[in-house]
């Protein structure tokens, strides 16, 4: 398997090249050649399968020769080590349960996945290769947690000083090893801008091997489709498959499960949710492309005014709306009925939504109501424990501290305090 830049002025590269690259040299996301296509009777008897023969079936031809069967099997048995349930909250509404993982949200999946492969490629390199990764939260635990201790391969992770929760903060900064954590006293616009001007910065990047971890990256972006195909194994309602609701911000995560649906998974529409952020969805209503500056909400992981994984979905409808339309629609959902909603399920069904999975919740909800008949799944991409000042103040309850949690808690912080300047970056990057 090869893949292609989106832009199409890069050469081809195989799932090894494009992984250690991140983008590709014109500044265009790989995107594969062919979208593999898996039989009927695989979907038909997909409760027979373990969760690993499913990985496998799903990921090995997008690896094509890069891994042998071995390596992958267990980088697959790896990524899926924790519960991937589908839990009903109430007639036509399940919920997909991702955050189950080490960093309690769903990018543990694409991070674990990618940590390994990367490693993996890496293995038989002299000197190191050096992750450099901006966050705004969530995207730094789950590298650095993804990264833990796989040899050959260093860790900086740039976060905005007092800008992240104390849950998010502990765990970037209390692992140690391989991870060093920069505390840069400025936004987080400062900290990307810092790690763009590094990739750019030709007599660091000719001395130090440095790639990137985000969410554009094919190792990471893949295999989450992994858990779009554990859903439908749960799935209780095979002649009648889901319409899936999946919370917004750089669009990896839907877009992955549209892929996964044109290898032949059965999917009746998917919902983009977002929130205040809505380029998406104006530009389905309109027809035009804008980007915006992002806007802050409650669901801050979706805050996003340019979701860069959006081309990769005009690339699989072939840039054109009306097949786009009828794969997908997308909404968008304000804080404040983020909040209502957190209130009413909790009340209703006593089941906790985190503010991410309340807006996909209540798109999936507006949707069906429209259409008799149907069932859907919303992916709950964060546990509610992670954005426990919001569920406390839509339900009046404080979220009890998983075990996991409370352990970090209790670590010392490590953290290099950084100005928000490019030299101050390039001092600890020339150490
Ligand atoms: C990153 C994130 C999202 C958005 O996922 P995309 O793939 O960027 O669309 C949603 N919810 C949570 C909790 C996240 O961390």
């Amino acid at each position: 398997m090869y893949y292609y830049s989106t832009n199409g002025q890069s050469p081809k590269l195989d799932f090894r090249d494009a992984t250690i690259l991140g983008q590709a040299p014109d500044k265009g996301l790989y995107f594969p050649e062919t979208i593999p296509q898996l039989d009927k009777d695989f979907f038909t008897r997909i409760a027979a399968y373990s969760r690993e023969e499913i990985g496998m079936r799903v990921m090995a031809p997008y690896t094509g020769t890069t891994l042998p069967e071995d390596v992958l099997l267990g980088i697959v048995s790896e990524t899926l080590d924790f519960p991937l349930p589908v839990v009903p909250v109430h007639d036509r509404i399940s919920a997909l349960e991702l955050y189950h993982g080490p960093t309690l949200a769903f990018k543990d999946i694409g991070a674990r996945f990618m940590s390994r492969c990367l490693g993996h490629f890496v293995k038989d390199r002299r000197g190191k290769v050096v992750v450099l990764v901006a966050t705004s939260g969530d995207t730094g635990g789950a590298v650095a947690n993804g990264f833990y201790q796989v040899p050959g391969v260093e860790v900086v992770i740039l976060y905005p000083s007092g800008r992240v929760s104390a849950v998010q903060e502990q765990q970037l900064t209390t692992l140690g090893g391989n991870i060093r954590a920069l505390e840069v006293t400025g936004t987080f616009d400062d900290c990307q801008q810092m790690v763009k001007t590094a990739f750019a910065d030709t007599a660091l990047t000719d001395r130090l091997f440095l790639t990137s971890a985000n969410s554009i990256n094919i190792a990471r972006w893949l295999p989450q489709q992994l858990y779009y195909f554990l859903a439908w194994q749960q799935w209780q309602h095979k002649d009648n498959p889901p319409v899936i609701s999946v919370p917004s911000g750089n669009f990896g995560n839907i877009c992955a499960g549209m892929l996964a649906h044109l290898s032949g998974l059965p999917v009746t529409h998917f919902i983009a949710a977002c929130n205040a952020n809505d380029v998406v969805p104006r530009f389905m209503q309109k027809g035009q492309y804008e980007v915006q500056p992002a806007i802050a909400t409650l669901s801050n992981a979706m805050d996003v005014g340019n979701p860069s994984n959006f081309i990769r979905i005009l690339e699989m409808t072939g840039h054109d709306t009306g097949t786009l339309a009828a794969m997908m629609s997308s909404v968008s959902v304000s804080d404040t009925d983020t909040l209502s909603a957190i209130t009413k399920v909790y009340a209703g069904e006593q089941y906790l939504l985190d503010p991410h999975g309340a807006v996909a919740y209540l798109a999936l909800q507006d949707y069906l109501r429209q259409h008799t008949g149907t069932e859907g799944l919303f992916l709950a991409t964060a546990h509610p424990v992670k954005f426990n000042t919001t569920v406390a103040e839509a339900t009046g309850m404080t979220v009890p501290v998983p075990d996991a949690v409370k352990a970090i808690m209790a670590m010392p912080k490590q953290s290099t305090v950084i100005a928000p300047d490019y030299e101050a970056l390039r001092a600890v990057l020339a150490d």
